[in-house]
């Protein structure tokens, strides 16, 4: 049985922000699965060469593309390269954030500066770029990263969630202005998954067990349990969705 032609990427091209490790590069290593050109972002060089070399498929639909996605003269510079050396973007995903945990009270003022330029003034200045060229086109996916705390906050982890919460509506935002010119802006919200950005909550016992406890599904998500969800929001079977936030958290955010 072949899937359904809908769902059939192959061929277009998609760029991961943050696809170093973690939830990036496992979206990036999905993408490259289902056929696609892939240009993995970061900051770190050497990390970006190891990451693309473990990605299946053709060495010449394997690409790395270094820059910072919280500088606006970086971004743009970093767009136009990408897409001079490997052509048009049809998919982005902004992916790249960071993760701060500290009371409110004891928030330091470069804490909040830094979280807010990493998990969504990133978004705005890369999703901007790209669809300055998606919509002169006349299509394009743009997948925004948001999380489970775009709609829950707990204790301790205020500005991260004040910055996911934003993202969703961003993505929002971007739907209702670049819709018209064919591009869908959508948002993935992620659970609690394995990864380093929460290497000391996994390694917290009781943390751990809370998150099993409280997930209907059981378990901590693993970054392969956000690929379907990419893949199906950078398809054609996700041409009439837009503006909306798709939860891949185990059930986590019905029952908290
Ligand atoms: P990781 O810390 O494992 O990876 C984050 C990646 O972002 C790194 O590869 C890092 O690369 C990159 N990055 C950070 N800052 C920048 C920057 N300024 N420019 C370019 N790249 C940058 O985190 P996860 O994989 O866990 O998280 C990925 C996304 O998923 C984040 O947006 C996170 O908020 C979100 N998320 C994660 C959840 C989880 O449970 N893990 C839950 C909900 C959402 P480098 O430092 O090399 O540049």
């Amino acid at each position: 049985m072949t899937a359904h032609p809908l769902f059939d990427i192959s061929g277009r091209t998609a760029l991961v922000t943050g696809a170093g490790r973690g939830i990036g590069l496992a979206l990036a290593r999905g993408l490259a699965e289902a056929g696609c050109t892939v240009v993995l972002n970061g900051r770190d060089a050497g990390r970006l060469t190891r990451a693309a070399a473990e990605l299946p498929g053709d060495r010449d639909r394997i690409h790395t593309a270094v820059f910072d996605v919280t500088d606006g003269t970086s971004v743009a510079a970093g767009i136009a390269d990408v897409e001079e050396r490997v052509g048009p973007l049809d998919i982005l995903v902004n992916n790249a954030g960071i993760q701060l945990r500290a009371p409110l009270l004891e928030f330091a003022d470069a804490d909040w500066h830094r979280i807010l330029d990493t998990n969504l003034t990133s978004a705005f200045l890369v999703g901007r770029e790209a669809a300055r060229r998606m919509t002169e086109r006349g299509h394009g996916k743009i997948i925004n990263i948001c999380s489970l705390q775009s709609e829950v906050v707990r204790p301790g982890i205020a500005p991260y969630a004040a910055t996911k919460g934003a993202l969703k509506m961003l993505t929002k935002g971007m739907c209702a202005e670049w819709g018209p010119s064919g591009v869908q802006v959508n948002g993935l919200g992620p659970g609690y998954i394995e990864t380093e950005l929460t290497r000391p909550l996994v390694d917290d016992e009781e943390f751990g067990a809370w998150v099993r406890r409280r997930t209907p599904a059981g378990r901590w998500g693993r970054t392969e349990d956000l690929v379907g969800g990419v893949l199906f929001l950078a398809s054609h079977a996700a041409d009439f969705v837009s503006g909306q936030i798709l939860y891949v958290d185990g059930g986590m955010t019905s029952v908290l």
